[in-house]
Protein backbone atom coordinates (compact mmCIF):
# COMPACT_ATOMS: atom_id res chain seq x y z
CA UNK A 1 0.00 0.00 0.00
CA UNK A 2 1.19 3.51 -0.33
CA UNK A 3 0.36 7.36 0.67
CA UNK A 4 -0.49 9.40 -2.08
CA UNK A 5 -0.09 13.17 -1.66
CA UNK A 6 -1.42 16.39 -3.47
CA UNK A 7 0.30 18.96 -1.14
CA UNK A 8 2.11 22.16 -1.04
CA UNK A 9 6.08 22.19 -1.44
CA UNK A 10 7.69 25.87 -0.25
CA UNK A 11 10.96 26.89 0.11
CA UNK A 12 11.05 28.65 3.56
CA UNK A 13 13.23 31.80 3.93
CA UNK A 14 14.22 32.30 7.82
CA UNK A 15 15.45 35.78 8.80
CA UNK A 16 16.54 36.51 12.44
CA UNK A 17 16.14 39.78 13.63
CA UNK A 18 16.60 41.99 16.87
CA UNK A 19 13.15 42.50 16.25
CA UNK A 20 10.14 41.94 13.89
CA UNK A 21 10.26 44.98 11.44
CA UNK A 22 7.32 47.90 12.16
CA UNK A 23 5.72 49.36 9.55
CA UNK A 24 7.97 51.65 6.97
CA UNK A 25 11.14 50.32 9.07
CA UNK A 26 13.97 48.54 6.95
CA UNK A 27 16.01 46.74 9.21
CA UNK A 28 18.70 44.22 8.20
CA UNK A 29 18.71 40.15 9.38
CA UNK A 30 21.26 38.86 11.56
CA UNK A 31 21.23 35.53 10.02
CA UNK A 32 19.46 33.63 6.65
CA UNK A 33 18.86 30.53 6.36
CA UNK A 34 16.37 28.20 3.44
CA UNK A 35 14.51 25.30 4.57
CA UNK A 36 11.86 22.95 3.06
CA UNK A 37 8.57 23.68 3.54
CA UNK A 38 4.64 23.83 2.63
CA UNK A 39 2.15 21.66 5.01
CA UNK A 40 1.99 19.40 1.87
CA UNK A 41 5.74 18.58 1.91
CA UNK A 42 5.91 18.05 5.30
CA UNK A 43 3.73 16.06 6.07
CA UNK A 44 5.08 13.72 2.94
CA UNK A 45 8.26 14.11 5.05
CA UNK A 46 6.06 12.78 8.21
CA UNK A 47 4.40 9.72 6.48
CA UNK A 48 7.86 8.48 4.74
CA UNK A 49 9.94 9.18 8.00
CA UNK A 50 7.15 7.21 9.82
CA UNK A 51 7.48 4.34 7.28
CA UNK A 52 5.20 4.95 4.51
CA UNK A 53 6.11 4.96 0.75
CA UNK A 54 5.04 7.98 -0.51
CA UNK A 55 3.80 9.93 -3.93
CA UNK A 56 3.95 13.81 -3.75
CA UNK A 57 2.25 15.24 -6.40
CA UNK A 58 2.68 18.86 -6.26
CA UNK A 59 4.46 21.73 -8.24
CA UNK A 60 7.18 24.12 -8.17
CA UNK A 61 8.19 27.05 -10.58
CA UNK A 62 11.46 28.68 -11.09
CA UNK A 63 13.89 28.33 -8.49
CA UNK A 64 11.96 25.53 -7.36
CA UNK A 65 14.23 22.66 -8.54
CA UNK A 66 15.88 22.49 -4.76
CA UNK A 67 12.83 22.21 -2.95
CA UNK A 68 11.90 19.24 -4.91
CA UNK A 69 15.25 17.73 -4.69
CA UNK A 70 15.01 18.16 -0.78
CA UNK A 71 11.66 16.58 -0.54
CA UNK A 72 13.92 13.59 -2.61
CA UNK A 73 16.33 13.67 -0.16
CA UNK A 74 13.75 12.18 2.63
CA UNK A 75 12.63 9.21 0.42
CA UNK A 76 9.31 10.81 -1.33
CA UNK A 77 8.72 10.13 -4.98
CA UNK A 78 8.57 13.09 -6.83
CA UNK A 79 7.88 12.32 -9.99
CA UNK A 80 4.79 13.48 -9.83
CA UNK A 81 5.60 17.15 -8.98
CA UNK A 82 5.31 19.31 -11.87
CA UNK A 83 7.57 22.29 -13.12
CA UNK A 84 5.44 25.63 -13.90
CA UNK A 85 6.32 28.70 -14.99
CA UNK A 86 5.08 30.71 -11.78
CA UNK A 87 7.43 31.31 -8.89
CA UNK A 88 8.06 28.73 -6.64
CA UNK A 89 5.94 28.46 -3.70
CA UNK A 90 7.79 30.17 -0.58
CA UNK A 91 7.56 31.97 2.83
CA UNK A 92 9.17 34.88 4.41
CA UNK A 93 9.70 34.25 7.62
CA UNK A 94 11.18 37.01 10.33
CA UNK A 95 11.70 35.39 13.89
CA UNK A 96 12.68 37.57 16.99
CA UNK A 97 14.58 36.60 19.76
CA UNK A 98 11.50 35.41 21.99
CA UNK A 99 10.89 33.17 18.75
CA UNK A 100 7.80 35.54 17.96
CA UNK A 101 7.18 35.22 14.06
CA UNK A 102 6.13 37.07 10.93
CA UNK A 103 5.45 35.13 8.16
CA UNK A 104 4.63 36.03 4.42
CA UNK A 105 3.31 32.88 2.18
CA UNK A 106 3.64 33.44 -2.00
CA UNK A 107 1.63 30.42 -2.31
CA UNK A 108 3.05 30.53 -6.42
CA UNK A 109 2.92 27.23 -7.99
CA UNK A 110 1.17 25.50 -5.65
CA UNK A 111 -2.50 27.25 -6.40
CA UNK A 112 -1.74 26.27 -10.17
CA UNK A 113 -2.04 23.00 -9.66
CA UNK A 114 -5.07 21.76 -12.11
CA UNK A 115 -7.52 18.70 -11.76
CA UNK A 116 -5.39 17.48 -14.45
CA UNK A 117 -2.38 17.25 -12.47
CA UNK A 118 -4.27 15.79 -9.59
CA UNK A 119 -5.84 13.18 -12.03
CA UNK A 120 -1.78 12.53 -13.02
CA UNK A 121 -0.73 12.25 -9.73
CA UNK A 122 -3.46 9.83 -8.72
CA UNK A 123 -2.90 7.64 -11.82
CA UNK A 124 -1.49 4.47 -9.93
CA UNK A 125 -3.25 4.92 -6.66
CA UNK A 126 -4.62 1.31 -5.65
CA UNK A 127 -7.94 0.67 -3.70
CA UNK A 128 -7.44 0.84 0.10
CA UNK A 129 -4.38 3.41 -0.65
CA UNK A 130 -4.33 6.49 1.43
CA UNK A 131 -4.57 10.06 0.10
CA UNK A 132 -3.53 12.85 1.97
CA UNK A 133 -4.67 16.61 1.13
CA UNK A 134 -4.74 20.06 2.50
CA UNK A 135 -5.62 23.55 2.16
CA UNK A 136 -2.06 24.74 0.58
CA UNK A 137 -3.02 23.83 -3.51
CA UNK A 138 -5.66 24.17 -6.32
CA UNK A 139 -7.49 21.34 -7.18
CA UNK A 140 -8.07 19.79 -3.71
CA UNK A 141 -11.70 19.34 -4.49
CA UNK A 142 -10.75 17.53 -7.80
CA UNK A 143 -8.19 15.42 -6.09
CA UNK A 144 -10.77 14.36 -3.25
CA UNK A 145 -13.14 13.35 -6.08
CA UNK A 146 -10.60 11.06 -7.67
CA UNK A 147 -9.66 9.44 -4.76
CA UNK A 148 -12.98 8.27 -3.54
CA UNK A 149 -13.34 6.94 -7.64
CA UNK A 150 -10.41 4.89 -6.41
CA UNK A 151 -11.53 3.83 -3.51
CA UNK A 152 -9.10 5.60 -1.80
CA UNK A 153 -9.09 6.47 2.08
CA UNK A 154 -8.95 9.97 1.66
CA UNK A 155 -7.77 12.06 4.74
CA UNK A 156 -8.07 16.48 4.64
CA UNK A 157 -6.37 17.73 6.63
CA UNK A 158 -8.37 21.64 7.42
CA UNK A 159 -5.48 23.85 7.55
CA UNK A 160 -4.94 26.90 6.34
CA UNK A 161 -8.61 26.62 7.47
CA UNK A 162 -11.54 28.15 4.86
CA UNK A 163 -14.81 26.38 5.29
CA UNK A 164 -15.35 26.94 1.26
CA UNK A 165 -12.53 24.67 1.39
CA UNK A 166 -14.35 22.39 3.88
CA UNK A 167 -17.07 22.39 1.64
CA UNK A 168 -15.95 21.49 -1.40
CA UNK A 169 -14.17 18.15 -0.31
CA UNK A 170 -16.52 17.38 2.18
CA UNK A 171 -18.77 15.00 -0.22
CA UNK A 172 -15.62 12.70 -0.97
CA UNK A 173 -13.45 12.76 2.05
CA UNK A 174 -13.18 9.50 4.74
CA UNK A 175 -11.67 12.05 7.74
CA UNK A 176 -10.89 15.46 8.65
CA UNK A 177 -7.94 16.11 10.67
CA UNK A 178 -8.23 19.41 12.70
CA UNK A 179 -6.41 21.20 15.57
CA UNK A 180 -8.61 22.87 18.04
CA UNK A 181 -8.63 26.07 16.85
CA UNK A 182 -9.80 24.62 13.09
CA UNK A 183 -12.54 22.46 15.17
CA UNK A 184 -14.19 25.49 16.79
CA UNK A 185 -14.14 27.75 13.32
CA UNK A 186 -15.62 24.52 11.50
CA UNK A 187 -18.29 24.23 14.36
CA UNK A 188 -18.96 28.07 14.07
CA UNK A 189 -19.29 27.88 10.45
CA UNK A 190 -21.27 24.69 9.55
CA UNK A 191 -23.08 24.19 13.09
CA UNK A 192 -23.95 20.54 13.44
CA UNK A 193 -23.27 19.64 9.99
CA UNK A 194 -22.62 16.05 9.35
CA UNK A 195 -19.43 15.21 9.30
CA UNK A 196 -17.32 11.91 7.90
CA UNK A 197 -14.71 10.35 11.04
CA UNK A 198 -12.91 13.89 13.06
CA UNK A 199 -9.25 13.60 14.27
CA UNK A 200 -8.57 16.68 16.46
CA UNK A 201 -5.19 17.71 17.85
CA UNK A 202 -5.08 19.05 21.34
CA UNK A 203 -1.51 19.93 21.27
CA UNK A 204 0.34 18.68 24.72
CA UNK A 205 -3.00 17.13 25.71
CA UNK A 206 -2.97 14.53 23.11
CA UNK A 207 -5.77 13.96 20.31
CA UNK A 208 -8.77 12.32 19.94
CA UNK A 209 -11.11 10.67 17.21
CA UNK A 210 -14.64 11.27 16.82
CA UNK A 211 -16.39 8.21 14.74
CA UNK A 212 -20.04 7.32 14.19
CA UNK A 213 -20.96 9.17 17.38
CA UNK A 214 -17.66 7.42 19.49
CA UNK A 215 -14.81 9.11 20.70
CA UNK A 216 -10.96 7.43 20.88
CA UNK A 217 -9.10 9.67 23.50
CA UNK A 218 -5.14 9.17 23.14
CA UNK A 219 -3.34 11.83 25.79
CA UNK A 220 -0.35 13.57 24.90
CA UNK A 221 3.17 12.04 25.70
CA UNK A 222 5.30 14.16 28.38
CA UNK A 223 8.64 15.19 26.55
CA UNK A 224 10.19 18.55 27.14
CA UNK A 225 9.15 20.42 23.90
CA UNK A 226 11.82 22.69 22.19
CA UNK A 227 10.24 23.53 18.61
CA UNK A 228 6.30 22.65 18.45
CA UNK A 229 6.75 24.08 14.28
CA UNK A 230 5.34 21.92 12.55
CA UNK A 231 3.61 19.35 14.93
CA UNK A 232 0.55 19.21 13.30
CA UNK A 233 1.75 18.02 10.14
CA UNK A 234 3.89 15.20 11.55
CA UNK A 235 0.94 14.02 13.63
CA UNK A 236 -0.77 14.07 10.03
CA UNK A 237 1.70 12.44 8.11
CA UNK A 238 2.18 9.92 10.82
CA UNK A 239 -1.92 8.68 11.17
CA UNK A 240 -1.23 8.33 7.16
CA UNK A 241 1.21 6.26 7.47
CA UNK A 242 -0.18 4.21 10.22
CA UNK A 243 -3.79 4.06 8.44
CA UNK A 244 -1.55 2.52 5.30
CA UNK A 245 -0.05 -0.04 7.70
CA UNK A 246 -3.46 -1.10 8.39
CA UNK A 247 -2.80 -0.92 12.29
CA UNK A 248 -5.94 -0.55 14.65
CA UNK A 249 -7.82 2.71 15.31
CA UNK A 250 -6.45 3.00 18.97
CA UNK A 251 -2.43 2.04 17.61
CA UNK A 252 -3.08 4.68 14.48
CA UNK A 253 -4.07 7.34 17.45
CA UNK A 254 -1.17 6.35 19.74
CA UNK A 255 1.52 5.91 16.81
CA UNK A 256 0.61 9.74 15.51
CA UNK A 257 0.70 10.98 19.00
CA UNK A 258 4.03 9.79 19.86
CA UNK A 259 5.20 10.64 16.30
CA UNK A 260 4.66 14.04 17.04
CA UNK A 261 5.72 14.39 20.85
CA UNK A 262 9.15 13.30 19.27
CA UNK A 263 8.77 15.74 16.84
CA UNK A 264 8.61 18.69 19.06
CA UNK A 265 11.47 17.67 20.89
CA UNK A 266 13.77 18.77 17.91
CA UNK A 267 14.08 22.11 16.41
CA UNK A 268 13.12 22.47 12.74
CA UNK A 269 10.56 21.15 10.74
CA UNK A 270 10.93 18.39 8.35
CA UNK A 271 14.04 17.48 9.07
CA UNK A 272 12.76 16.91 13.02
CA UNK A 273 10.18 14.05 11.41
CA UNK A 274 11.09 10.93 13.80
CA UNK A 275 11.87 7.82 12.08
CA UNK A 276 10.15 4.55 12.56
CA UNK A 277 12.11 2.59 14.11
CA UNK A 278 12.73 5.55 17.02
CA UNK A 279 8.74 5.63 17.19
CA UNK A 280 8.41 2.40 17.55
CA UNK A 281 11.30 2.32 20.20
CA UNK A 282 9.59 4.98 22.20
CA UNK A 283 6.37 3.26 22.19
CA UNK A 284 7.70 -0.19 23.65
P1 LIG B 1 1.49 23.36 14.69
O1 LIG B 1 0.65 24.49 14.15
O2 LIG B 1 2.49 23.73 15.73
O3 LIG B 1 2.06 22.50 13.64
P2 LIG B 1 -1.05 22.27 15.39
O4 LIG B 1 -1.73 23.41 16.07
O5 LIG B 1 -1.49 21.92 14.01
O6 LIG B 1 0.49 22.40 15.48
P3 LIG B 1 -1.17 20.68 17.83
O7 LIG B 1 -2.49 20.20 18.30
O8 LIG B 1 -0.56 21.84 18.54
O9 LIG B 1 -1.26 20.92 16.25
O10 LIG B 1 -0.10 19.49 17.90
C1 LIG B 1 -0.20 18.33 17.10
C2 LIG B 1 0.26 17.13 17.91
O11 LIG B 1 1.63 17.34 18.31
C3 LIG B 1 -0.51 16.90 19.20
O12 LIG B 1 -1.65 16.08 18.98
C4 LIG B 1 0.54 16.21 20.07
O13 LIG B 1 0.56 14.81 19.83
C5 LIG B 1 1.86 16.81 19.59
N1 LIG B 1 2.30 17.91 20.47
C6 LIG B 1 2.19 19.24 20.24
N2 LIG B 1 2.70 19.96 21.26
C7 LIG B 1 3.17 19.06 22.16
C8 LIG B 1 3.81 19.15 23.45
N3 LIG B 1 4.09 20.34 24.01
N4 LIG B 1 4.13 18.01 24.07
C9 LIG B 1 3.88 16.80 23.53
N5 LIG B 1 3.26 16.64 22.34
C10 LIG B 1 2.91 17.75 21.65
Amino acid sequence: MAVFNLGSINIDHFYEVAHLPAPGETIAAKTYRTGLGGKGANQSVAAARAGAKVFHGGAVGAGGEWARAALGSFGVDTSNVVKLAEPSGHAVICVDPDAENSIVIVPGANRRLTGADAEAALRFAKVGDVLLLQNETSAQADAARIGREKGLFVIYSAAPFDVRAVQAVLPYIDMLVMNEVEAQQLHEALGAAELPQTVITLGARGAVWCKSGSEIAQPGFEVGPIDTTGAGDCFTGALAAAMDRGLPGTDVLRFAVAASALQVTKPGTAAAMPGLEEIQSFLN
